[in-house]
């Protein structure tokens, strides 16, 4: 099946590494035209490299930090001067730090807002006015399944994906008849740089290795295994692809399994 990603614009954000960098990579071996955008120059450049030289495809980087209230735009508005437009935004960004109600004070709660609600709300109002003149317009956030089933030690991401959920389904029916699809992934546990740091900060915990962790993590799926990046960036690529024409308003969890509960 051609996923029709070919020659389309896209911006993928937090894309150094991890789910965001597995999906860019998947967009650019597709054909797509690909900006890719994290906190530091160096690894996004690193991260361009290995994109291009996996598929040939040069990859034009977008340095900024999207807990800061100017970025998205800024970001958004070079990417579609640069290309001439913008087909397909995927807002995805660093998850908030651990913690417990008694852990977290205000800063938390405000910084992990503005990083993991705000900046999906505004990437997409500055992703707008080009989204509106593609013909294959598609947004993607990329949350989690904590936001159906919480994680423990993880309120500030079980609080806000709940946010981000509510706000793609909003979008979805306010944005639809403006040709513009709005979806969200709620990705289970899977094999980033990310899930160590957190499995790490577990096995210092509970004096185990993080292969421990891992294993533990691994039976809340009936596949008893996480999950690799790659699985989750092609359920991405088809979802934001004009393959998926009819789809939208979808929270797709990309978990093995992991989310309980029937709806
Ligand atoms: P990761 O930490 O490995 O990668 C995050 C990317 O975002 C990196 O490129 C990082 O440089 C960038 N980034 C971080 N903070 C940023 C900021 N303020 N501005 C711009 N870029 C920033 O994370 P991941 O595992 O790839 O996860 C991606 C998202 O999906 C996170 O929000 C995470 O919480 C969520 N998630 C991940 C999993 C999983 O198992 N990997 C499961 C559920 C949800």
């Amino acid at each position: 099946m051609d996923l029709g990603l070919n020659g389309k614009i896209a911006v993928v954000t937090g894309a150094s590494r991890g789910l965001g960098f597995a999906t860019a990579l998947i967009l650019a071996q597709e054909g797509a035209k690909v900006a890719i955008n994290a906190r530091s120059i160096g690894g996004l450049e690193k991260a361009a490299e290995r994109i291009t030289q996996n598929c040939g495809a040069p990859v034009f980087i977008l340095p900024g930090d999207l807990s800061e209230a100017g970025t998205a735009r800024q970001i958004v508005e070079t990417a579609a001067k640069h290309y001439g437009g913008v087909d397909i935004l995927i807002a995805n960004a660093g998850g908030p730090p651990p913690g417990t109600l008694e852990q977290l004070d205000e800063a938390a709660w405000s910084k992990a807002f503005d990083l993991t609600l705000m900046s999906n709300v505004r990437l997409i109002r500055a992703a707008l006015p080009y989204l509106k003149e593609s013909n294959a317009a598609s947004v993607l956030t990329i949350t989690s399944y904590a936001a159906k089933q919480p994680i423990p030690n993880l309120l500030l991401s079980n609080t806000l994906r709940a946010g981000v959920l509510g706000l793609t389904k909003s979008l979805a029916l306010e944005l639809g008849n403006q040709g513009i699809r709005v979806n969200s992934i709620l990705p289970g546990w899977t094999r980033t740089e990310r899930v160590t740091e957190l499995m790490a900060a577990r096995s210092n915990a509970n004096r185990t290795t993080i292969e421990e962790e891992l294993a533990k993590q691994a039976k809340e799926s009936p596949f008893n295994r996480i999950a690799e990046p790659e699985e989750f960036a092609r359920a991405a690529a088809f979802l934001v692809s004009p393959a998926a024409s009819y789809i939208t308003g979808v929270m797709l969890t990309v978990d093995g399994g992991m989310y309980k509960g029937t709806i």
